[in-house]
């Protein structure tokens, strides 16, 4: 028989691109952060102990989201590439006006307004690099955190 017919549709192992929507990385479907919105301010970096699906631990050791400053620095610089080639296809850059500040301007802006996701993003990407995807997510519980310490909680 058709294996895909016969395996069930929830078994089946989502996309890298769940990623991108801030899914946990060991099953790819439980929500990281609480909060839907990344543009309320208040609740935005709040974030679910445990994978509300697979159990996965989120704060896997102290201080561990540090680490998403790397992340982060990489994701800003991306996006300044990016806004300086559409900046330079659409609008140009001259030595003879100040079309070069008028992009420093509206990329600080940009990266200004872009923080709230991409930190959430960052956080995801990071947890990813140490939680991979487990296609026994279901069946088996995720593993112990050695390095856990719950009087370390969100010590960042
Ligand atoms: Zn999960």
């Amino acid at each position: 028989m058709d294996p895909i017919i016969t395996a069930p549709p929830e078994e089946s192992k989502p996309s890298w691109t769940n990623l991108l929507k801030c899914r946990c990385p060991r099953c790819r479907r439980g929500q990281m952060f609480t909060y839907a919105n990344p543009y309320n301010l208040r609740t935005f970096m709040k974030m679910n102990e445990t994978c509300p699906v697979c159990g996965q631990l989120f704060d896997i050791e102290p201080g561990f989201y540090y680490g998403t400053s790397f992340i982060s620095y990489a994701f800003a610089v991306m996006l300044s590439v990016a806004s300086f080639v559409a900046w330079w296809l659409f609008l140009g850059f001259s030595l003879h006006d100040n079309r070069v500040f008028f992009w420093m301007i509206a990329n600080a802006f940009l990266l200004v307004a872009a923080q709230p996701p991409l930190m959430r993003l960052a956080r995801t990407v990071w947890l990813a690099f140490f939680v991979r995807y487990d296609p026994h997510w279901r069946t088996q519980p995720p593993p112990e955190a050695e390095r856990f310490n719950p009087d370390q909680k969100n010590a960042w």
